[in-house]
């Protein structure tokens, strides 16, 4: 079975938009798979997170991905700072990443724009973790987004100059995955982009909120005066709140409103409240799922664990190859 990795950023909370954009893709993953996916809490260092935020920040995540169906069984699960081989690796990977191809990442460059006074050295060898997380399981696939392709790019890089560096076939080049599902971009609620976490107050629908916050925002999204006109392009506002009904609505309650919208009949206000009835409908399932998981410690630590214990093994076979080719070969 070929071998897939996958990274989850430890941001909190998640949003319709996580769960159509990537969770989706990752219950695909793990029935076709042999699939890693970790919490990147290393990674996440680079913006100095308090100690809180970021222990908060990975329970959240770990309960959600579980709470939308994540199967500690089927996937391993794990947080990347419970696996010791990684930093290991990332030190022998470091050395042979040079400064100039760094520097020229985009998001280093983005950086250093944005973020001037931190522009610190996680953040410059940033794609050299990446690639580690990626060749410490010899992964053959890797789902990136539009904006991750260099960073794919760099990983092949990484793994041929190993590979010839030591005249080895020590670790595989690993391909972009391309999605067979359907993923869609998600828009949020106040910005005509896509539903972000930092995209403003209002603007994406959480799986963890209560239902009288994920109501209000809805009743509260932007419309306008109502179509003028018979059978008119949708403004995309508009069009945006029926994209979230096409997602979890049934297909007969979209054909109905659309139909009120094409004949200029449409009421805003009961669009909205079936919009909100209907996502709640969704998401609440969810929510529970995520509150008892949280609240089960037990069940928390043991995934945490078996994820560690599987990832473990999979980095230490890598491990013990590198280091022999390296020439780290013990006299004890
Ligand atoms: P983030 O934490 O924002 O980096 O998102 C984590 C994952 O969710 C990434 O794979 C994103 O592509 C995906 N994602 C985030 N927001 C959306 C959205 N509005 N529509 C589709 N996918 C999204």
């Amino acid at each position: 079975m070929q071998t897939v990795v996958s990274g989850i950023r430890p941001t909190g909370k998640l949003h319709l938009g996580n769960y159509f954009g990537a969770v989706k893709s990752f219950l695909h993953m793990q029935e076709n798979y042999n699939s890693y996916f970790f919490i990147a809490d290393i990674h996440s260092l680079t913006t100095h997170p308090t100690p809180e935020d970021l222990h908060g920040n990975v329970k959240q995540v770990l309960a959600e991905y579980l709470a939308m169906g994540l199967d500690p069984e089927k996937c391993t699960l794990f947080v990347q700072s419970d696996v010791p081989q990684i930093p290991e690796l990332y030190t022998y990977m470091n050395m042979n990443a040079y400064l100039g191809e760094l520097e020229r990442s985009a998001s280093f460059k983005d950086k250093v724009k944005n973020q001037r006074n931190n522009v610190n050295a996680g953040l410059l060898t940033y794609p050299v973790l990446m690639a580690v997380d990626i060749l410490i399981h010899k992964a053959d696939f890797v789902p990136v987004g539009k904006d991750q392709e260099q960073h794919l790019e760099m990983t092949r890089d990484f793994a041929k100059r190993f590979n010839n560096m030591y005249g080895v076939q020590c670790f595989p080049e690993p391909d972009a995955y391309s999605q067979t599902g359907k993923l869609v971009k998600v828009p949020g609620l106040t910005n005509n982009g896509k539903m972000s976490k930092s995209g403003g107050e209002g603007d994406a629908i959480f799986f963890d909120d209560e239902d009288k916050v994920t109501h209000k925002k809805i009743m509260r999204a932007v419309t306008d005066s109502g179509p003028t006109e018979m059978n008119q392009t949708k403004p995309e506002a508009i069009q945006n709140l029926f994209d979230i009904m096409a997602l979890v609505s049934e297909p007969s309650t979209l054909e109905h409103f659309d139909k009120l919208y094409n004949s200029c009949e449409i009421r805003y206000g009961d669009f909205k409240k079936q919009l909100a009835e209907d996502v709640l409908n969704f998401v609440r399932p969810i929510r529970t799922q995520i509150q008892d998981i949280k609240a089960d410690s037990k069940y928390l630590s043991d995934v945490a664990a078996q994820g560690a214990a599987k990832a473990h093994e999979s980095a230490e076979k890598t491990l013990k190859e590198v280091r022999e080719i390296i020439g780290f070969r013990r006299f004890y």
